[in-house]
């Protein structure tokens, strides 16, 4: 895939909602960078004016340190296993986006990898409306499951896959 510069206009040679697509998932791809574990994954929550409510990303469970807590996906003590107490980035998106006054039914979730079973059940009672997801990795079954739910709550999903795998972003700095 092309490297390309990210120039953050939407006056370029994309479509207008594609430009948007864009930005949102590289926002939420951004986001995953600050995981501190694997796996990465990010999520930007957006309301209908096209504004940031909130992002999340993976993380361990508010004042459980990544230094104390393991990442561990397959570990001897089971209690060691991570799915224990990593936060996924849909549920730290979705609670931060509702300790504000925004109407999240008019909200549409960026993230990286399609929603686990879980998340998808925190989608729908928050009230989002749509998802939109850069890379599946489950099982059909599970997928299957979660397309089950997310149809009858009427929560739409579509795959936005980024066209470009590096961006390059010229940061302000002191002169
Ligand atoms: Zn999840």
């Amino acid at each position: 895939m092309a490297e390309t510069s990210y120039n953050g206009s939407p006056r370029n040679n994309m479509l207008h909602d594609d430009y948007w697509d864009e930005h949102f998932m590289t926002v939420a791809a951004l986001s995953m960078t600050c995981t501190n574990g694997d796996p990465k994954v990010g999520a930007c929550v957006v309301d209908d004016n096209r504004r940031i409510v909130s992002i999340g990303y993976n993380e361990m469970s508010r004042g459980c340190s990544d230094d104390e807590f393991p990442w561990n996906p397959n570990p001897i003590n089971p209690w060691d296993y991570r799915g224990f107490y990593v936060c996924h980035a849909e549920l730290t998106a979705i609670i931060d986006a509702m300790r504000t006054s925004i109407d999240l039914n008019k909200c549409t979730i960026y993230t990286t990898l399609f929603p686990c079973n879980e998340c998808a059940k925190l989608i729908i009672r928050s009230g989002i409306r749509r998802v939109i997801y850069a890379t599946a990795k489950y099982p059909e079954t599970r997928t299957e499951s979660m397309r089950r739910i997310f149809n009858a709550a009427g929560v739409t999903f579509r795959q936005y896959k980024l066209k470009r795998s590096q961006i390059f972003v010229n940061l302000p700095t002191h002169q």
